[in-house]
């Protein structure tokens, strides 16, 4: 009788039984830098501070060479972008000696939060693509410990890149994920049976976003069979993704029928990249028009991925506006939300990915920077770190918010992020967070970022149209609609008109400019977005009647407000209280054009 010899499938480790070897070896790194994350940390901050200690901006703080955590927080003060933007500008300019980084800076990362109405420039240097990469590397074992079988099948992941630009030095300035995706790390990555997604890389290269993600959903409905897991970025990516289905299923099943590309997708390495897989199946092409000609598209995704076991994307934070509508599409699949990251640095991922979006946790990675935290009650206050103790990573509290402040290989030295996270517990002596919210947003629909000041920015100007008319903006408040795709951003305007005796009201097309003058008002994040992407519908505003905002005040008393305190809210979110608006609304008005793009930098 012959003996059978078992080989071993899994491999322990604290975090749960290893799928093979390559997770154990990765589960176990996340083990160790857990286990140890004070003196990991100590370690980073050594490492940052020597290898920069010759930098312009350690000089100026008079380190004189030191390398521990209480010289450190004695002499370095807490910054924000405002504060570094000189030295910015000038790495932006040109000037190439060591300024905040003695490696050299590599490119810019556009952020999506924004200063001055523009994207925020982040210099990177070469290896933190690594280190991006390592936190990459980490989320795979942690999924399959919870997902088995990742293995025998395919991912369809909707993935962009956007346009590019130059600094006047002559540096790229691209998001974080431009730059990934173009790398090599991401384009000549080694197969890897538990990673292959559906999208060829040139259409995830691709800079046209129709294009891009045309080929992106033909291929997901191509090899719809072997999907195991549907996902995007950000939950909005995921339902730009649907709504795109929605539009295009008609010429999507007639170039699966043909077996032909749409002449529509021009670009010839995305062509070349279909080549091989586009042979003509009026089987499925049949299918495809079933499924979405009969206009029901509740449970859609499991109804065309039929193996579908989970959705990847982010939920937590300006996302989670999004999960009702993810459950419809999906008929209530789990949603992982695998990271945390930004384009200062990536911070951690959440080591129970399958949890509920409401339990999401991540766990900071003590490897990718040196991390301190603002305690919430101090975050108002700007700088004054000379009294403000910040708390270092290992020594966080259970059940307290902070402010995010970071110390970065790149040259970041205690920069706010402007995050605020509240610790919900620890994996070994590593805290965990819940993303609570981003500082100062009023209104997200996707990756843009709104503030009060902004938004009143926009309504002042706005507002000047009214002028002729003798009319003026009273009271104004805001919403985020995001109930259709794409989402657009309400403002509720109460208008005083002084003089309608001579039947000068502002009209409809007055009103429609003001929508058009607030949007070339926002923040260049929101013009992209509304202009080359098309993920933000046009601005609209609900002019309410005399007394509306009165009435929201009672409303509020009536519920305990102090009347000495009221403010009118600059956003609302409430359901009662949008619906008292909408009730008082008597004309909604649409912005007719796109706005004008900034000139100058739009990555
Ligand atoms: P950006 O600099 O444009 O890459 O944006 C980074 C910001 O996006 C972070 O500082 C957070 O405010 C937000 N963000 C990133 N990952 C998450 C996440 N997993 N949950 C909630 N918000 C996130």
């Amino acid at each position: 009788m012959a003996v059978e010899t078992t080989i071993p499938t899994t491999t322990s480790t604290s975090l749960g039984p290893a799928a093979n070897e390559k997770d154990a070896e990765k589960l176990r790194f996340i083990d160790e830098m857990t286990a140890y994350a004070d003196a990991v940390q100590e370690k980073v901050l050594a490492e940052i501070l020597s290898r920069n200690a010759e930098t312009e901006y350690l000089q100026r703080y008079k380190l004189g060479g030191a390398t521990d955590r209480a010289t450190f927080k004695a002499k370095i003060p807490m910054v924000t972008y405002e504060d570094l933007q000189p030295e910015i500008q000038r790495i932006a300019n040109g000037d190439r000696s060591p300024i905040l980084s003695a490696h050299p800076i590599s490119e810019f990362l556009t952020s999506s939060g924004t200063s001055a109405g523009e994207r925020k420039l982040m210099p990177t240097i070469k290896e933190e693509l690594d280190r991006r990469q390592l936190l990459y590397s980490l989320l795979t074992p942690v999924m399959n410990l919870y997902v088995p079988g990742l293995d025998k099948g395919k991912a369809l992941y909707f993935y962009f890149v956007k346009s590019e630009t130059r600094t006047p030095g002559g540096l790229l300035a691209r998001p974080v994920l431009t730059s990934y995706y173009k790398s090599e790390h991401f384009k000549s990555r080694p197969y890897d049976p538990y990673n292959v997604i559906t999208s060829p890389t040139p259409a995830i290269l691709c800079a046209d976003s129709f294009q891009s993600m045309y080929v992106q959903m033909l291929c997901g409905l191509l090899h719809r069979l072997q999907v195991l897991r549907v996902g995007a970025v950000f939950a909005s990516g995921l339902l730009r993704a649907i709504r795109f289905l929605q539009l295009h299923w008609e010429e999507l099943a007639r170039d699966i029928a043909a077996g032909s590309l749409s002449p529509k997708i021009t670009d010839l390495s995305v062509r070349d990249s279909v080549a091989d897989i586009l042979q003509p199946d009026p089987e499925l092409a049949e299918f495809v028009r079933a499924e979405c000609s009969t206009g029901e598209w509740a449970g859609i995704i499991t109804r065309i991925w039929p193996s579908t076991k989970y959705l990847d994307v982010i939920v937590t934070g300006a996302m989670a506006q999004y999960i009702p509508t993810l459950e419809h599409y999906s008929g209530g699949l789990p949603m992982a939300c695998t990271m945390y990251a930004s384009s200062e640095c990536y911070f951690g991922l959440n080591l129970r990915p399958m949890c509920k979006p409401s339990d999401v946790s991540y766990t900071i990675m003590p490897n990718m920077a040196y991390f301190e935290f603002l305690p919430l009650e101090l975050a108002a206050t700007r700088k004054g770190d000379g009294d403000v103790q910040l708390v270092d990573l290992a020594r966080v509290e259970v059940g307290k918010e902070y402010e995010l402040v970071i110390t970065t290989y790149s040259g970041l030295c205690r920069y706010r992020v402007g995050d605020i996270l509240r610790v919900t517990g620890f994996h070994n002596a590593a805290p965990q967070f819940r993303f609570v919210r981003r500082k100062n947003v009023l209104l997200s629909i996707e990756s843009d970022k709104t503030d009060e000041a902004e938004l009143q920015k926009a309504v002042e100007s706005a507002s000047e149209l009214l002028k002729p008319y003798n009319a003026t903006v009273v009271e104004y408040t805001s919403h985020a609609f995001t109930k259709t795709i794409p989402g657009h951003y309400i403002i509720y305007w109460e208008l005083l008109v002084k003089d309608c005796s001579q039947g000068r009201t502002p009209g409809g097309e007055v009103m429609e400019r003001c929508c058009l003058a607030m949007e070339e008002a926002l923040n260049s994040v929101y013009r992209q977005s509304r202009v080359a992407d098309g993920s933000i519908g046009p601005l609209e505003i609900r002019v309410v009647r005399g007394g509306t905002f009165e009435e929201l005040m009672d409303y509020a008393i009536s519920r305990g407000a102090s009347i000495n305190q009221y403010k009118v809210p600059r956003c609302v979110n409430f359901p009662p209280i949008l619906e008292l608006l909408d009730s008082r609304v008597v004309s909604a008005h649409f912005s007719p054009a796109l706005p004008n793009r900034s000139p100058q930098r739009s990555g």
